[in-house]
């Protein structure tokens, strides 16, 4: 059986002080919780701290990071490599947030590419897909998912699913409080199911499907459950300890 992943996104948040509270808040609050792989992706700048105090104690929290490069070193200013992920002990990467193919112009084809540079180098892709509002009024939802998938699939191959990760993730739904109701997201979470099926129906039974878009604690425990919602990615409820424990205990 998939075994739920909930991940917190904490975006360009952050500080010394932050990340510190927040890791020790939820070290308390996640204590003696089964069940659930929680991981968390904070900002490069501050994956060293999170290492450290991750490390440090018991903590089952599985560090992430929220972006990658296509290079392994060299002239490329600005830019994290996976063997710097993996220096620092992150190794569940998120790529192709809505976020990113918008203000960085990143295309199905790089968030692939990056796809197959994480795999190469041992780390766990958080492939985030979704539609924006014009394409889901346009009854383009699925669509969209699957040319989003089809990237890696087509370059790939379908078993490069395997072990990976994907956040369902509708761009209307970031940030803005206006979350899909459980019934839409599994609606599309057993599409997108039903698509990788087409190709090898034992990587869609194995593949972890993340909702994300504004899941809180009062709405996450509708989400899970789904048959076909194996967790969340989370984006502003990350940043409290106790909600985003909230939402992983609901997991
Ligand atoms: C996200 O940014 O991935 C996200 C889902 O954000 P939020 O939970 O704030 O909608």
């Amino acid at each position: 059986m998939r075994h739920p992943v909930v991940m917190g996104n904490w975006k360009l948040n952050g500080s010394k002080e932050m990340v510190s509270n927040l890791l020790k808040g939820l070290d308390a609050e996640l204590k003696g919780v089964e069940g659930v792989d929680v991981a968390v992706a904070p900002p490069a700048m501050y994956l060293d701290l999170a290492e450290q105090l991750i490390s440090k104690g018991e903590s089952k929290i599985i560090l992430g990071a929220q972006n990658v490069d296509v290079n392994a070193s060299g002239a490329f200013t600005g830019d994290t490599s996976p063997e710097m992920l993996k220096d620092f002990g992150a190794s569940h990467i998120i790529i192709g947030h809505s976020e990113r193919r918008e203000y960085h112009n990143e295309s199905d084809e790089f968030v692939a590419k990056k796809f197959a540079f994480l795999k190469e180098h041992g780390l766990t892709p958080v492939l985030c897909i979704g539609e924006s509002e014009a394409q889901n009024e346009a009854g383009e939802t699925v669509a969209v998912c699957a040319r989003q998938i089809d990237a890696v699939i087509n370059t790939q191959g379908v078993e490069a699913l395997e072990g990976a990760i994907i956040a369902y993730e509708p761009i209307w739904a970031i940030g803005t409080g206006k979350a899909a109701t459980a019934d839409d997201a599994q609606r599309i979470h057993a599409a997108i199911r039903a698509h990788i099926a087409e190709k090898s129906e034992d990587v869609a039974k194995k593949v972890v499907i993340q909702y994300g878009g504004s899941v809180k604690p009062e709405n996450a425990q509708a989400y899970f459950a789904q048959p076909d919602i194996d967790g969340a990615l989370v984006g502003g409820a990350a940043l409290n300890a106790e909600s985003f424990a909230a939402i992983a205990k609901a997991a």
